[in-house]
């Protein structure tokens, strides 16, 4: 007695019928998780789109923007405009003989 045995491989994408794959693609889903999926041409091509895609792309900066409007630059007493949250310590301390967190007081007493 002797048995043949096929390994068939499907298609790991979204399908009304099965396809058979006709590619084996190591994805890596974050920077450490590769993932083997099985893919017929259409998917196959929507997946190399989509790795070409994420290799152009620009990583998102976080936290960037929510250090400018949660930290304010302008000093309360006085019109200065600080470039930086280490400046405008500098110039409370010389102006005002004051800390930046002083500073930040006065500005919630003003406003
Ligand atoms: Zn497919
Ligand atoms: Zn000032």
């Amino acid at each position: 007695m002797s048995k043949t045995v096929t390994i068939t491989g499907w298609c790991d994408g979204t399908h009304d019928v099965r396809t058979l794959s006709v590619v084996e693609r190591t994805v890596w889903v974050d920077s450490s998780r590769p993932v083997v999926v099985d893919l017929c041409e259409d998917h196959d091509a929507v997946v190399r789109d989509l790795l070409a895609l994420m290799k152009n792309g620009t990583p998102v900066a976080q936290g960037k923007q929510q250090q400018a409007t949660d930290r304010p630059l302008d000093c309360p007493l006085c019109d200065y405009v600080a470039p930086s949250r280490a400046a405008l310590g500098g110039h409370s301390k010389g102006q005002h003989n004051m800390t930046v967190r002083e500073l930040d007081a006065a500005r919630r007493v003003s406003t």
